[in-house]
């Protein structure tokens, strides 16, 4: 049976977009930043649940649950909000403004992924974060977290979200195709 892999997300603007970029450009700079693995800034997006492989078969079902669970979301406020970083592997930037209803979009997008059948992982607490960088090995990410730690980004109205699907890298291949693919979205409320 064939499966996609996919997760559902929320995707920053384009202004708010353009910002980021110009702020993370500068921590290209700093020592160390060549031997960190770079998020392209196409690809950038805050997870609100992780689903892994999908059956084909859960589709219609998942559709139409995630349509509720956007309809029964009301637009809400948010911006990009300083740094953050998990361990010495991930380096992130993190959001601000109506973070409850964020919290509450990605509790309702988990149940509408368990409810169709996917087998969800038990959750930690959501932490909502925009991964930039990444690490093979433990990496000293704090001059990276601290240069952006002031960063505030201009608030923007969620109105959408999104399920998106991951291909991930062919070895030896140079990809053609977009590594992330909006493969729906729904507007929140009514
Ligand atoms: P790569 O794994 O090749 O570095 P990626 O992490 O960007 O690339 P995916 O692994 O498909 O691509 O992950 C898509 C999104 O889901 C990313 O935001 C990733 O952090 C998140 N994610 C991936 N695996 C999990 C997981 N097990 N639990 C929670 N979130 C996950
Ligand atoms: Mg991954």
């Amino acid at each position: 049976m064939s499966s996609l892999r996919l997760f559902v997300a929320v995707l920053p603007p384009e202004p708010a977009v353009q910002e980021l970029r110009r702020a993370v450009s500068a921590l290209h700079a700093l020592p160390g930043a060549d031997r960190l693995r770079w998020t392209a800034v196409p690809n950038w997006h805050f997870t609100l649940a992780f689903l892994g492989n999908v059956d084909e078969e859960l589709l219609p079902e998942l559709h139409t649950r995630l349509a509720r669970a956007a309809r029964r979301t009301e637009p809400f406020p948010l911006r990009l909000h300083g740094a953050g970083r998990f361990g010495g592997r991930a380096l992130w930037t993190g959001a601000a403004g109506a973070l409850d209803t964020l919290r509450l979009l990605a509790e309702r997008a988990d149940a509408a992924a368990r409810r169709s059948g996917v087998p969800m992982d038990e959750h930690r607490r959501y932490s909502p974060h925009l991964t930039l960088a990444r690490s093979r090995t433990e990496t000293d990410l704090r001059p990276f977290a601290e240069a952006l730690g002031g960063f505030e980004g201009t608030s923007w109205q969620v109105g959408e979200v999104a399920l998106v699907r991951s291909n991930l890298p062919v070895s030896g291949v140079s990809g053609e195709r977009p590594r992330y693919e909006v493969h729906a979205s729904w507007a929140l409320g009514r």
